[in-house]
């Protein structure tokens, strides 16, 4: 499963940041691009750190909406639920995405020691 891998990069990333420290919390960004369920995500997390120094850290996903920006009319505009990578502006296809394929981890919550 595609997320699975996604919740071993993540645990690798805060792993490094962490160094050590025990995490409550971890906010993630996800592009509306990404194609990642973040119930799924939420899910898969909870069975990876499951047993591991992130036990019990929660996952919050913060989804980014997806947007490109048009060549033709140079319009930027919000993708829909569907994501085609159409201008809604003069349905022109020559775009480029703006945002919407992020993934980062944005920041991270530490216990007070
Ligand atoms: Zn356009």
């Amino acid at each position: 499963m595609h997320e699975l891998s996604i919740c071993g990069s993540i645990a690798d990333i805060v792993a490094r940041r962490a160094a050590g420290r025990r995490v409550t919390k971890i906010h993630v960004q996800i592009g509306q691009l990404r194609q990642i369920v973040p119930d799924t995500l939420v899910y898969c997390w909870s069975m990876v750190s499951a047993e591991t120094q992130f036990d019990g850290a929660e996952l919050v996903v913060d989804r980014v909406p997806a947007r490109i920006r048009c060549r033709d009319c140079e319009e930027t505009t919000e993708v829909g639920d569907i994501p085609l990578l159409v201008c809604t502006a003069c349905n022109g296809i020559s775009v480029s995405v703006v945002s919407g394929e992020e993934f980062m981890v944005t920041s991270m919550d530490l216990a007070e020691v």
